[in-house]
């Protein structure tokens, strides 16, 4: 079945997957939000809950990383290319589930951490390699840290998404997103929120 999310320049699979999700057009906000998201720029969305806004930002993104799509059990590769932040655990999870629902289509792994289970077990997890982490603002801070000394690699980050960005700033995370961002390596494909741009959203 066609339906009108082609206008979006989505790869097949993930209008495939929009297809079997019963989605039979896009939201308002997802006909505007998409494609500014497929072009790469930075983007600042506000919408309420149920209106579609967790498929606003992942089938544009995951679209940007559909060709590391492989089915490789090796984990240099599958390494980590997105970022999404929230701040709450349940969020993470339920962008988890989106992502298991949007993801049958292509062989890319993602892997929510949160409070909860050992942190030594979500850390082999990543080990196994994945390019997608889902976690919240509290444990991202961590992560990093742990990430820094271990094998799996930062250095190919392409794209950090915050969601429910209000509330992030709202529980005063706001100097822990900047020094956050500053601490991840810089690649040619980077396009982070910029911290003028955080800047702004804190005033
Ligand atoms: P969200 O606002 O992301 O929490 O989405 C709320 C619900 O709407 C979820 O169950 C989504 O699977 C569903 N949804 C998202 N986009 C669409 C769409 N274009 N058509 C129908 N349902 C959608």
């Amino acid at each position: 079945m066609e339906t009108v999310f082609s206008f979006t320049d989505l790869r097949h699979q993930l209008i495939n997957a929009t297809t079997s999700l019963g989605y039979q057009q896009p939201s308002a906000v997802q006909q505007k939000a998409m494609p500014i998201i497929l072009t790469g720029k930075y983007l600042l969305v506000i919408a309420q809950t149920g209106t579609g806004k967790i498929a606003v930002y992942t089938l544009p993104l995951l679209e940007r990383l559909k060709h590391q799509s492989n089915h490789s059990v090796s984990p240099e590769r599958h390494l980590l290319r997105l970022l999404i932040l929230t701040p709450t655990c349940k969020l993470a999870e339920q962008i988890g589930a989106s992502l298991t629902k949007f993801l049958y289509h292509l062989s890319l792994k993602h892997a929510v951490i949160c409070g909860g289970t050992p942190i030594t077990l979500q850390i082999d997890l990543l080990h196994q390699g994945v390019e997608i982490v889902v976690t919240t603002i509290t444990i991202g801070r961590l992560l990093i840290d742990i990430l820094k000394q271990s094998a799996l690699k930062l250095n190919k980050v392409e794209m950090v998404m915050l969601d429910e960005a209000d509330k992030i700033l709202d529980i005063g995370f706001f100097n822990d997103i900047v020094n956050y961002l500053r601490n991840l390596p810089k690649n040619d494909k980077s396009y982070y929120f910029l911290p003028s741009f955080l800047q702004q959203l804190n005033s």
